[in-house]
């Protein structure tokens, strides 16, 4: 029918928006290099390049029981680590969702109690014998912090907000993103706010090291993969999107505000490339990425997150999605029978679908979608009815979803490949005699480059057309998923704070 040839039609348009091309990327790469030394050169840059005090990477003999939180987006994680000194460990794990009240709390203290409150739970579940003994050796001691430094946990707290670090357990919180808004936090010491409420509970836990969970990334990833220069990049691809890279000290321009061990000659640095571009020099601007936009608290920034992160990638499809439907000239999901002047009423879609609402689809939608390869679509259309209550979808109405769906999870990837290529250029890994031909090792995080089918293959597709990497550089680039990056990592980085103490 004529609504159904216009559905294909209008696809083709909306697919077409989304397209990034060759040329598209190469320019992107080269902004995002200006912008990292823009970055390195002074504060309030676009990419905020903030050192970590981080000088050195892993090489998979550091030992020892560690316990990690990680407070990033949706989840609240705990953890403790065994490292055994083999490039293997042992880790054990605990995860609460984040209550949505509690992310735009009045005050920073009913959050850090909560997550306190978590870590006490963690350990009396999980280290009842150490807990049970510290508890014995307080009644028996006067001091009330006299016990013995031994007993205390090391913990690394990763914390993926934008900080201003200070040192290895001190950060500021500039902004909070993804979702989360407490003003009161912001300027405030993340370490001490959390210290604070873990004194109040008396629990056995120094909190030795402020990690970002890109750091811990580049840290797991070296760990267990000790290749000839260590990893040089960890990435999240999840809610939402940063990355951390070892970079030469001489490069780093502006001033420090802590002290470090500079023998290594590098330090790693945390770009928070989330807000990459926010003036729209080179990244995509479609009428659903304006419209995202200013529905968000956070307007005009974190532009690239937008485009590219797991938290944004169902909404720019569910706006995408409504336009379409919104259109009385295209068979999208329509009810053939009706005939009313309201576009709802006119659709096979129940009233209380996840489509008609704010964030309503996940971005494992794009993902069913984009791993049903079978010929009726019968497993998106299954999908579409039991949880966006879309019923009687025909293929027509399947393949389309799943292109535009395509389209978006395809950008993401390739604006992916501009920051992974432009960090991969900066450190000069490619040329570098030393290296000779071996890999250059990439840690990634997040369940969008985890279970986003195809999401790494995309990436390697982009990266082979930019110019300085090609594909010779591209069979170089060892892109590894670091599992459990945030808990390892970040048990890592406290065991080099201790070190330090
Ligand atoms: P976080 O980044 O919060 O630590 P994750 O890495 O699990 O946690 O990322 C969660 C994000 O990933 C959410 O925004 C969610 O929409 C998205 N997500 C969850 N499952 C999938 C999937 N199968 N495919 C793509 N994205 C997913």
């Amino acid at each position: 029918s004529p609504l159904t040839m216009a559905l294909e039609t209008h696809t083709k348009t909306v697919v077409g928006q989304f397209d990034y091309s060759d040329e598209d990327v190469n320019k992107a790469v080269v902004e995002f290099l200006r912008q990292m030394s823009e970055g390195l050169e002074k504060d309030g840059a676009s990419l905020s390049q903030i050192p970590t005090y981080v000088t050195a990477v892993p090489n998979g003999t550091e030992k020892g029981l560690y316990m990690a939180v990680d407070l990033g987006g949706t989840n609240f994680r705990v953890c403790s680590i065994q490292l055994n000194g083999d490039t293997t460990f042992r880790l054990t794990y605990t995860k609460v969702a984040i209550p949505r009240e509690l992310m735009v709390a009045k005050t920073a203290e009913e959050l850090f109690a909560f997550l306190a409150k978590q870590i006490e739970i963690f350990l009396r579940t999980h280290h009842g014998e150490h807990f049970e003994a510290h508890i014995r050796r307080r009644m028996t001691i006067s001091s009330p912090d006299g016990f013995k430094d031994e007993h205390v946990f090391r913990l690394g707290f990763t914390f993926s907000f934008p900080v201003q670090q200070l040192g290895i357990n001190k950060g500021t919180l500039i902004r909070w993103t993804k979702g989360f808004d407490i003003p009161d936090a912001v300027g405030k010491d993340v370490c001490a706010l959390l210290q604070t409420e873990i004194d109040k509970l008396h629990l056995p836990v120094k909190v030795a090291a402020l990690v970002n969970d890109t750091v811990g990334t580049l840290m797991a990833r070296s760990y267990s993969s000790p290749g000839k220069s260590g990893a040089i990049l960890g990435a999240i691809f999840g809610t939402g999107t940063n990355g951390a890279y070892v970079e030469k000290l001489s490069k780093l321009k502006k001033p420090l505000a802590g002290e470090y061990d500079n023998s290594t000659g590098e330090m790693v640095i945390n770009t928070e490339w989330g807000s990459f571009d926010n003036q729209l020099n080179v990244l995509p601007n479609t009428p659903w990425d304006v419209q995202l936009d200013e529905a968000t608290p956070n307007p005009g920034i974190q532009m690239y997150e937008k485009r590219v992160s797991g938290m944004y990638l169902g909404e720019i499809l569910r706006l995408a999605v409504i336009d379409l439907l919104k259109r009385p000239d295209v068979a999208f999901f329509k009810d053939e029978n009706s005939s009313s002047n309201d576009w709802k009423s006119t659709t096979n879609i129940a009233e209380h679908s996840p489509l008609y609402k704010q964030w309503g689809l996940d971005t494992s939608v794009l993902s069913v979608a984009a791993a049903d390869s079978t010929p009726e679509l019968s497993i998106l259309r299954q999908e579409l009815e039991s949880n966006l209550h879309i019923y009687a979808a025909s293929l027509e109405d399947a393949q389309a979803f799943k292109a535009i769906a395509a389209a978006i999870g395809r950008r993401a990837a390739r604006l992916a490949a501009v920051a992974i290529a432009a960090i991969v250029l900066q450190t000069g890994k490619l040329t570098d005699p030393e290296l000779g031909g071996e890999p250059i090792d990439i840690g990634v995080d997040g369940s969008l480059v985890e279970h986003y089918p195809y999401f790494r293959d995309m990436i390697y597709e982009a990266l082979r057309v930019i110019k300085g990497i090609g594909a010779e550089g591209a069979k170089r680039i060892r892109i590894g998923i670091a599992k459990d990056g945030s808990g390892v990592g970040a048990a890592l980085i406290a065991l080099v704070a201790a070190g330090m103490e």
